[in-house]
């Protein structure tokens, strides 16, 4: 026999902090809620694990950045769940789920049953080995995505300061550790198979402006090529990192960011998936009624991509996890999830925002040579996307509204004379 709650939320990341706060903002009772974490502390704002978590003066550590700090709200501290009477099952990996059932099995081996299932299992790294290159677990090889995985890079660097730092990856993982390293005062390579840095959000130009940005911070780019394997001595630390262009860089430290997999493999069979996700509706309900998924790993219809996709972005995980809980509270009477897709980074002094989509044609405006420059992407006629560097609150907050409003652009040369001026008057 095992112990049985009305919800159940599976995975402890950001998703679950988000919508343990609003479960207790809609009201529930004692004893009504678990949530089930293979990490031994409560939610936190992950994020942090690439910024304040990695700074070499006054560290971000917990429980400063609990779940929902990260939002303006309260921070949810042990105490706060003990108060609310939500059961925290930490430090516990769930190995099986039989949805037909509603259980699911822990690996100290407790069966925990549920009326509602939140699926909030989040992703996992990539790793090298899943390329075809071994060395993954030697000791200054490092990915991120854990509190355990973030305290690891803090201790290499502290370990080899001034030495020469790999970041394999041109992604977030890799921009955002790239700076830390610097900051950190490690000598830092990029090295990843695009032209340019996050291939996959920035254009050219963009790029070229953190590039130049980074290089005059001291870090190198490879670019165009990938790591075939590594040097590692006899201890097992890795000492190069030869990449497939034949090159070789000397290597005190690799901190590797090659994109994720999102944790869905214990629904597979039981629940429909569509693109690596658990597809879910405009609710977040999953093909089965009882179970929900939010965050990284559910593939939720998004307007502005005119389908389904799935995002992998903090503030997607807030929202989409608060949606779950209020149409699960209010029975399935709310409405659809109508989300605005919005990503951000920051490194050095810099800060940017991106809002909707990056599809379609794009104009550039404002000034590229370090003051504050943004792009407008336009499909089919309307404003999609906005990307902004170094705005103010308020800037940041038309591109927001603009790109929700889908306002009509008829000529393009006109929207790049208005840049951020056709934003703040929308
Ligand atoms: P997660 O926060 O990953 O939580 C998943 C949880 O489920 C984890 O606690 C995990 O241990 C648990 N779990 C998984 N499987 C099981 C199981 N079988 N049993 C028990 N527990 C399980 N996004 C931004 O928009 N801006 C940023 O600046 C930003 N910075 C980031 C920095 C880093 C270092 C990382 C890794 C991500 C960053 N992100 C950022 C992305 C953002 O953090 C994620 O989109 C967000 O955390 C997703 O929330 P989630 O709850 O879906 O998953
Ligand atoms: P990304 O998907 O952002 O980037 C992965 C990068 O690695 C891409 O440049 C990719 O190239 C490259 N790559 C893929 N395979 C290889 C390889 N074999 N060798 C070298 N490079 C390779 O993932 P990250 O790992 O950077 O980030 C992980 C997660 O964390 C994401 O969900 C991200 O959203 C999240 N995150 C978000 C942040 C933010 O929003 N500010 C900050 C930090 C993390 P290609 O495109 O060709 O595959």
């Amino acid at each position: 026999m095992g112990r049985a709650f009305l919800y159940v939320i599976l995975g402890g990341g950001v998703a679950a902090g988000y919508a343990a706060l609003e479960f207790t903002k809609r009201g529930i009772s004692h004893g009504e809620l678990c949530i089930i974490s293979e990490e031994p502390v409560p939610p936190y704002e992950r994020p942090a694990l690439s910024k304040g978590f990695l700074l070499p003066e006054a560290p971000a550590r917990l429980p400063s950045f609990h779940t929902c700090v990260g939002a303006n709200e309260e921070r949810l501290t042990p105490k706060w769940y003990k108060e609310h009477g939500i059961e925290l099952v930490l430090g516990s990996r769930v190995k099986s789920v039989d949805v037909r059932r509603k259980t699911l099995l822990t690996g100290s081996g407790e069966t925990i049953s549920y009326k509602v299932l939140i699926i909030a299992t989040g992703a996992r790294a990539l790793k090298l080995e899943e390329f075809g290159v071994k060395g993954s677990d030697s000791e200054n090889v490092c990915y991120l995505r854990d509190l355990a995985d973030a305290n690891r890079l803090v201790n290499l660097m502290e370990s080899c300061s001034g030495g020469n730092a790999v970041v394999i990856g041109g992604g977030y993982i890799g921009m955002e550790c790239a700076a830390s390293l610097v900051i950190n005062r490690m000598s830092v390579t990029m090295v990843f198979p695009e032209e340019h840095c996050m291939a996959r959000l920035f254009t050219p130009k963009i790029a070229s402006f953190y590039e130049e940005f980074y290089k005059s911070k001291g870090v190198k780019f490879v670019k165009g090529t990938i790591l075939s394997s590594f040097d590692i001595d006899s201890n097992g630390k890795v000492t190069a990192v030869n990449l497939r262009d034949g090159s070789s860089l000397p290597a005190d430290t690799v901190v590797v960011g090659i994109g994720i997999r999102p944790n869905t493999s214990l629904f597979e069979g039981q629940l429909t998936l569509e693109k690596g996700g658990i597809k879910v509706n405009g609710k977040m309900q999953s093909s089965n009624s009882s179970v929900y998924a939010v965050g990284d790993v559910a593939t939720f219809p998004v307007k502005v991509f005119g389908e389904s996709r799935r995002l992998e972005h903090v503030d997607s995980a807030r929202k989409s996890a608060r949606h779950a809980v209020g149409a699960i509270m209010e029975r399935n009477q709310a409405g659809e999830f109508d989300y605005l897709p919005f990503f951000y980074s920051r490194v050095f002094t810099l800060s940017w925002q991106f809002y909707g989509d990056n599809a379609g044609d794009v104009v550039h405006f404002g000034d590229f040579s370090g003051g504050t420059f943004g792009a407008y992407w336009v499909r089919n006629g309307h404003l999609v996307g906005s990307f902004l560097e170094g705005g103010t609150k308020e800037e940041y907050e038309a591109i927001a509204k603009a790109t929700r409003l889908k306002p009509a652009v008829e000529d393009l040369a006109e929207l790049e004379r208005q840049g951020l001026g056709f934003a703040v008057t929308v």
